[in-house]
């Protein structure tokens, strides 16, 4: 197949060597294009988003990806090729690139993201009508989503339980190891450069309080991989819903996910790995609670997204509850901008924004409030607000989550309401996670810390901080608002279940 041939390897996500059958299928030719094209869709600076970033990312993410693409080009380097970086409308610039190189096979990772979805079908077509091959491995997930739903009779299985039993054992990782990669050929008019700063993109560099400790790439995430793989008795014990939310100076999960979201990290390796620590201790954890389990919530958030039209919204998404969410702008940005007046809600918000990363129950607390338990705020709003500030930002696990919480689908519980003054007490009555996430509190006496509010003047004083000027008064009652919500939810439930009976699959056939 080497024959004087050309391929192009189009990097988005899937940013390694390892594991990477795209490249594997790349690298079967004389010369080897690797790409990655700056798409301003995610990139282009927005003066006017309400942190510093994109309108559809923040900064720590777009950092994160620059350091992955320097790293993912440091190892093409030594493998004698290097990544060529190209910035505009991925599908004009990819066909120009085709036509320029003379291209006769096109390589890139299968996407389920409606955004690539759209974007793949452009570029398609170009290289289906000018004779170039196409080849489009499913790489990012486990599984491939297409079998599972194939195997389901067309639909995405909805409980996890029975996801397991469809999906079996997932793909294994491919173990090549390259010693060295075809070069790369003349690169003509097109205008390659290197891996651009964060200055180039026209970002300042902000002055930040604190910044994400996550630096992005294969190496790094290899490198922490490695680190979490060592401490078998802490894999084999792995608990999900046992973890401490408000752990920050050694978290208690293996924020692997924002290396899994860019695919600096092969989930299947990393499953991989989970099974060698089994093999040496018989005694572990399962699935849903294991961390084995939590790399099939991923692909079944997956599966479920990909098969569900208008997955990402409430209206015409038949697994999604109706809900009359109200728009309250204030709610809303009272819990952006971590002004709520409750400590526990607003030190998550402050840490989403500096680290772009939280733990698990910590989100899980934000978004219950935002939604059902609190605020009564349409879930897809408070989306929107993770979707551009986690560095882990996903579309399928995004999405999956917020209906998850917001008692929208897959979970229906609605009468169970985290409290944003006791759950996070429990973890920790010090209030450390506060004190670190919202300096103004650092001196409340603990039995104040979770309700400052309730604190006596005095303490306030010496505390150096008076509730109403130096930190908000809570925007709601809990005991109240929380009532409100498990009325609304149970009336919205009701009338959903008599929407249903009403229109039934024969009504909707009939009508059809
Ligand atoms: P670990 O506990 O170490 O788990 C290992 C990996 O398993 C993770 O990296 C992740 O890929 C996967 N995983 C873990 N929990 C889940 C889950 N509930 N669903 C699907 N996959 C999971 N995760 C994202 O990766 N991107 C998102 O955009 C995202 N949005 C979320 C929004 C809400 C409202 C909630 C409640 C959760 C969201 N999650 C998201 C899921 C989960 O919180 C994170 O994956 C996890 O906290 C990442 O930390 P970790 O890598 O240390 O996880």
């Amino acid at each position: 197949t080497s024959s004087g041939s050309s391929s192009l390897l189009w990097f988005r996500k899937g940013l390694r060597i390892h594991d990477n059958p795209a490249l594997e299928l790349a690298s079967q030719s004389s010369h080897l294009y690797p790409v990655f094209v700056i798409d301003p869709h995610f990139m282009k600076p927005d003066p006017n988003a309400t942190s510093p970033g994109s309108s559809r990312a923040g900064l720590n993410r777009i950092k994160f990806l620059l350091h992955s693409l320097v790293d993912l080009d440091c190892n093409l380097k030594k493998l004698g090729s290097r990544l060529l970086v190209l910035q505009g409308d991925p599908a004009q610039v990819l066909i120009q690139c085709l036509k320029e190189w003379n291209v006769k096979r096109l390589c890139f990772e299968f996407d389920t993201e409606p955004y690539y979805q759209a974007l793949d079908i452009k570029v398609k077509n170009f290289a289906l009508a000018s004779g170039i091959e196409i080849c489009s491995p499913v790489s990012h997930t486990l599984f491939n989503p297409t079998d599972i739903i194939k195997k389901n009779g067309g639909k995405p299985p909805l409980s996890y339980q029975s996801f397991i039993k469809l999906a079996g054992q997932p793909i294994p990782p491919l173990s090549t190891m390259h010693s060295s990669l075809p070069p790369v050929g003349h690169l003509g008019n097109c205008d390659v450069s290197e891996v651009p700063s964060i200055k180039d993109l026209g970002y300042e560099d902000a002055e930040q309080d604190e910044f994400s400790p996550f630096k992005g790439g294969e190496s790094e995430a290899l490198k922490r991989l490695a680190e979490c793989m060592k401490d078998k008795a802490w894999v084999a014990n792995f608990e999900k819903p046992k973890g401490n939310p408000s752990a920050f100076l050694r978290p208690a999960t293996t924020i692997l996910s924002p290396y899994l979201k860019f695919g600096c990290l092969s989930s299947r390796y990393f499953y991989q790995q989970i099974e060698d620590v089994y093999k040496t201790m018989p005694k572990h954890t399962s699935p849903p609670i294991s961390l084995l389990g939590q790399l099939l919530w991923r692909d079944f958030f997956y599966t479920a997204a990909f098969g569900t039209p208008n997955f990402d919204r409430m209206k015409g998404n038949r697994i999604c509850k109706q809900i009359p969410w109200n728009d309250d702008d204030k709610l809303m940005e009272a819990w952006r901008e971590a002004r709520t007046g409750f400590p526990w809600i607003d030190a998550i918000m402050v840490q989403l924004r500096q680290w772009g990363w939280m733990h698990h129950l910590a989100r899980h607390s934000v978004a219950c409030f935002l939604t059902r338990g609190d605020l009564f705020v349409h879930w897809e709003k408070g989306r929107d607000v993770f979707e551009r500030l986690l560095i882990d930002s996903d579309w399928a696990i995004n999405n999956g989550n917020w209906l998850w919480l917001s008692c929208s689908s897959f979970f229906y519980q609605y009468n169970r309401i985290y409290s944003p003054i006791t759950f996070g007490k429990k973890h920790d009555p010090n209030g450390d996670y506060i004190r670190h996430f919202l300096p103004v509190l650092k001196d409340m006496p603990k039995e104040y810390i979770y309700e400052p509010w309730t604190a006596p003047l005095t303490i306030q004083t010496k505390a150096k901080c008076i509730i109403g000027k130096d930190y908000p008064m809570p925007v709601v009652s809990h005991d109240s608002a929380s009532k409100e919500c498990r009325r609304k939810m149970g009336e919205a439930y009701a009338l959903n279940k008599k929407l249903n009976g009403l229109v039934s699959e024969d009504d909707l056939k009939s009508l059809r």
